[in-house]
């Protein structure tokens, strides 16, 4: 069994003792708990690789504190340091190209001349950083392909043996994954949905800004493909009746959802339904999604059916998780 220490200096210290020594400690982020490791440290990256039963060939994510560590293993043109000032610390992660002298170990970057940057906002996941002072690579802390973790409880379900500490702090406040934009190209290309929207980033450049979500052309990058974030499951996007045996995953009223064969679905148990959000905010139903996933996932239950989720802000991100869930 995996140590869980509530987050606090001596818990933070003890952390950075392990990541210093190329273990492997599951922290919290504003957007999903991740199993972070020393990214200079070959040994320490395989650790993270073989928990998750993560290919190789999917790159990691490098965690840093301030724009100068990012500059010290990547570089960045003026229109990504504009991108950086505006939304970093915070749920963006850029694919900048990798300084020859970053000192990261070549498996974070599964042998790509790019690197995968953040600057996160969570005050845990900063001090951590801190307290080890150097990069620190950390993808999801959950099984590779299978629902995040948004709580320690979540980490310790799914990676608990294979981990050495996890730092709980609560549930992660956004929910979903990152934004990952690339801005290599002449027009910036989010490869990844997240809480940070292309509207938003529109704003700071002034130009356009596109998806490639699904790696239209060349895949840019190697989670665009990938059946992800699947419960054991079946999931059935934009319910409007429940099939027998499954389970509801509401957004706003579920009053007039009908259960095929007779019956409301208003009426179902605990064990088979949740509602993302009562009051239709996106925001929210992107904090519960993979919690009540989780909730709902569950034998005795024939599949998860989900109301349609509004296509906007945090909403996009959403709907990719859950397109890729039901795959
Ligand atoms: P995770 O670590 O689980 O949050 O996933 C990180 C995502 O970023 C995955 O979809 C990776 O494929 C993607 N990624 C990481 N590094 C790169 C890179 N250098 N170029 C393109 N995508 C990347
Ligand atoms: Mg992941």
């Amino acid at each position: 069994m995996t140590q869980i220490l509530s987050l606090n200096d001596e818990s933070i210290n003890r952390a950075a003792d392990i990541l210093k020594n190329s273990g492997i400690v599951a922290m919290p982020t504003e957007t999903v708990y991740g199993l972070a490791a020393d990214a200079r440290s070959d040994a320490a990256v395989t650790k993270v690789f073989k928990a998750k039963g993560r290919p190789k060939h999917n790159p990691l994510i490098v965690h840093v504190n301030e724009l100068d560590d990012v500059l010290k293993i990547a570089k960045m043109s003026k229109k990504e340091q504009s991108i950086a000032q505006s939304f970093w610390p915070g749920p963006l992660t850029m694919i900048l190209k990798c300084r020859k002298d970053s000192g990261l170990s070549e498996l974070v970057s599964a042998g790509l001349s790019t690197v995968a940057v953040r600057i996160p906002s969570n005050k845990g996941a900063r001090k951590l950083i801190k307290a080890c002072d150097f990069p620190l690579a950390a993808p999801s802390a959950n099984k590779s392909g299978s629902l995040s973790s948004t709580t320690p409880a979540h980490v310790e379900s799914c990676l608990g043996s294979k981990i050495d500490l996890i730092l709980a702090a609560g549930a992660c406040r956004v929910g979903l994954e990152s934004t990952v934009i690339d801005c290599s190209g002449p027009v910036p290309v989010i490869l990844r949905a997240g809480a940070i929207t292309a509207e938003e980033i529109k704003d700071v450049t002034g130009g356009n800004v596109e998806y490639d979500l699904c790696g239209d052309g060349e895949v840019k990058s190697p989670g665009q493909l990938l059946k992800h974030y699947a419960p054991s499951i079946p999931v059935r996007m934009n319910a409007i009746d429940l099939e027998e045996g499954e389970a509801l995953l509401a957004f706003g009223s579920a009053k007039f959802m009908g259960i095929k064969g007779g019956g409301a679905a208003s009426s179902l148990p605990d064990s088979r339904l949740r509602n993302l959000s009562k009051d239709g905010d996106v925001y929210e139903a992107a904090a519960n999604l993979f919690a009540m996933m989780r909730d709902l996932d569950k034998p005795s239950n024939k599949g998860i059916a989900v109301m349609a989720v509004p296509d906007q802000g945090i909403g996009v991100a959403i709907n990719d998780r859950l397109t890729r869930a039901s795959q």
